[in-house]
C-alpha cells in the first residue's frame, strides 16, 4: 500500500473527525452522569487527543527546519490524552489518578522527540512516539485488567482488547515507518498512518461506547441501589424490606435458624414535631437510624416501615440476644444528646419484639408479616406500660426462655396467629 500526500491529508482529517466524534460523545456522557468521576477526566483527555493529532499530524508534512519542535509538542499532548483515558479509567473505578506521574513521563517524552530533532534525527522521534502512544494505550489496558469485576467483566473485556488493538495500531505504524527507513519514511507515512487509522477505527469507537455502558452501569446501580432506601434515614424502604426480608426468611429457614423481630417507634414524636419543628424531627429520625446502623450486623435488615416506626430483623439471633440487643439500642437512644444546631434534645422509644425458632419457620407455623404484627402487638404494649421500654410477644418459645415474665406484652394471643393472615399492605406502619 503506497499511498500520496493527498491521501495522507484525507486520513488525518478521518483521524481527527473520528476523535471529534468520540470528543462529543464523552462531552455528552459528562453532562448526563454529573457528579460521576471518569467522564469529565475522559472529555479532557480526548480533547488533548484531537489538538495533539492534528498539531503532530500538521507538523510531521512541513518542511521548515523546526518542524519536529511543533511535532514534539504536538505529540506531547497526544500522548498526554491517551494517558489520561487511563487514569480517568482509574478515578472512576475508584484508584487514585497518577496525574503527575504522568505529566513527568510526557515531559520526558518531548524532551526525547526534542532531542532527536536536535540532533538531526527527526525519524528516531517518529519511532519513539508509536513505542510511547503504545505504551500508553496499554496503561488503558492493565488499569481495565486490572480492575476487572463481576458484572463487568465483559466490559473490562472489551476495554483491554480495545486498548490492545490501539496499541497493536501504534506499533504497526512504528514498524511500517521502520521499514521504510530515515530515508524515505515521509514516503511511507500515509502507509503507516492508514493501518493505524484502521484499527483505531474500530477500537477507538468500541472504547468510547465501553465508557458510555460503564457509566451507564454505574447510574443503574445506584438507582437500584436508591430505589429500595429511604433517603432521610438510609434505611431500606418497603419495596426494598420486601424483597431482601422474604429471601431472608427463606434462607433462615433453610439454614435452621431462628429470627427475631424488632418494631421501634419514637415515643411522644408528634410533641417533637409541634414543639421544635419538623426539620428537628427529620433530625431524630436521622439520628436514630445512624444508631441502629452502627449497632446491627451486616446480616440484620433495618427498615422505616413508615413514618417514625422502623423495624429490625435480626436472623440466627435467640431470645436472650434479643432482648440484650434491645435493651442496649434503647438505652443508646434514650442518653443519646442529638444536635439540633441550637439546643441538645433527647428522646426515647419503645420497642416490640417477636420471635421465631428455626422449627415454626421450617413448619410455616409463622412467617413475617406474622411476627411483624406480634412485634406490634408487643409494642404497643410497650406503649401502654409507659413508653421507654421493650416487650416481647408472648409466644410459648418465648414463655418458655425463662425471660423475665415482666418483659411480655400481657395481651399476647399466642393462639391468634396464623389465624387470618394479613397481607404486606396491612403491615404496621406510622401507628
Ligand atoms: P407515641 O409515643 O404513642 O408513639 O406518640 P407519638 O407522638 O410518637 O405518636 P405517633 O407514633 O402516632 O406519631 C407519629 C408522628 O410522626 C406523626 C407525624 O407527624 C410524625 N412523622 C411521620 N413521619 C415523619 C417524618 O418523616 N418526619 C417528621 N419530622 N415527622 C414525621
Ligand atoms: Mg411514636
Ligand atoms: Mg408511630
Amino acid at each position: 500500500m503506497s499511498l500520496g500526500a493527498p491521501q495522507y491529508w484525507g486520513l488525518l482529517l478521518a483521524q481527527v473527525l473520528l476523535s471529534l466524534i468520540v470528543l462529543g460523545l464523552l462531552a455528552l456522557l459528562r453532562r448526563v452522569a454529573a457528579g460521576q468521576p471518569g467522564p469529565e477526566v475522559w472529555t479532557r483527555a480526548m480533547a488533548w487527543v484531537v489538538l495533539g493529532m492534528g498539531l503532530s499530524g500538521w507538523a510531521v508534512l512541513q518542511t521548515g527546519p523546526a518542524w519536529w519542535i511543533v511535532y514534539a509538542f504536538g505529540s506531547g499532548m497526544l500522548l498526554l490524552g491517551i494517558g489520561l483515558l487511563g487514569e480517568g479509567l482509574r478515578r472512576f473505578l475508584g484508584r487514585p489518578m497518577r496525574t503527575r506521574g504522568l505529566l513527568i513521563g510526557v515531559a520526558i517524552a518531548v524532551i526525547v522527540i526534542l532531542g532527536f530533532g536536535a540532533a538531526g534525527r527527526p525519524f528516531g522521534s517518529l519511532l519513539w512516539v508509536s513505542a510511547m502512544a503504545a505504551l500508553m494505550w496499554l496503561n488503558v489496558g492493565w488499569v481495565a485488567w486490572r480492575s476487572m469485576r463481576p458484572g463487568f467483566l465483559a466490559i473490562h473485556l472489551g476495554l483491554l482488547l480495545s486498548a490492545l488493538v490501539l496499541a497493536a495500531g501504534w506499533i504497526t505504524r512504528g514498524v511500517v515507518l521502520a521499514q521504510a527507513g530515515s530515508q524515505h519514511w515521509r514516503e511511507a507515512l500515509p502507509e503507516a498512518n492508514a493501518w493505524l487509522l484502521m484499527l483505531s477505527f474500530v477500537a477507538s469507537g468500541t472504547l468510547a461506547l465501553l465508557f458510555v455502558l460503564l457509566v451507564n452501569f454505574r447510574l443503574a446501580e445506584k438507582l437500584r441501589a436508591e430505589a429500595v432506601r429511604d433517603p432521610l434515614t438510609g434505611a431500606l424502604n418497603r419495596r426494598g424490606f420486601e424483597d431482601r426480608s422474604s429471601r431472608l426468611m427463606a434462607l433462615s429457614a433453610q439454614l435452621g435458624q431462628s429470627v427475631t423481630v424488632l418494631v421501634l417507634d419514637i415515643d411522644h414524636f408528634k410533641n417533637v414535631n409541634d414543639q421544635h419543628g419538623h426539620q428537628v424531627g427529620d433530625l431524630v429520625l436521622k439520628a436514630l437510624s445512624a444508631l441502629v446502623h452502627r449497632a446491627k450486623r451486616e446480616t440484620d435488615l433495618f427498615a422505616r416501615l413508615g413514618g417514625e416506626e422502623f423495624c429490625l430483623v435480626l436472623p440466627g439471633t435467640d431470645v436472650p440476644g434479643a432482648r440484650v440487643f434491645a435493651e442496649r439500642l434503647r438505652h443508646s437512644f434514650e442518653v443519646l444528646e442529638i444536635d439540633t444546631g441550637s439546643r441538645f434534645l433527647r428522646c426515647t422509644m419503645s420497642i416490640g419484639v417477636a420471635y421465631a425458632s428455626a422449627a415454626m419457620l421450617q413448619s410455616q407455623r409463622v412467617d413475617l408479616v406474622d411476627l411483624l404484627h406480634q412485634a406490634d402487638e408487643a409494642l404497643y404494649e410497650a406503649k401502654r406500660a409507659g413508653r421507654n421500654r421493650l416487650r416481647f410477644y408472648a409466644s410459648p418459645e418465648v414463655v418458655s426462655s425463662r425471660l423475665d415474665s415482666r418483659l411480655f406484652a400481657t395481651t399476647s394471643t399466642p393462639s391468634g396467629f396464623g389465624a387470618s393472615r394479613p397481607a404486606w399492605g396491612d403491615l404496621p406502619a406510622g401507628r
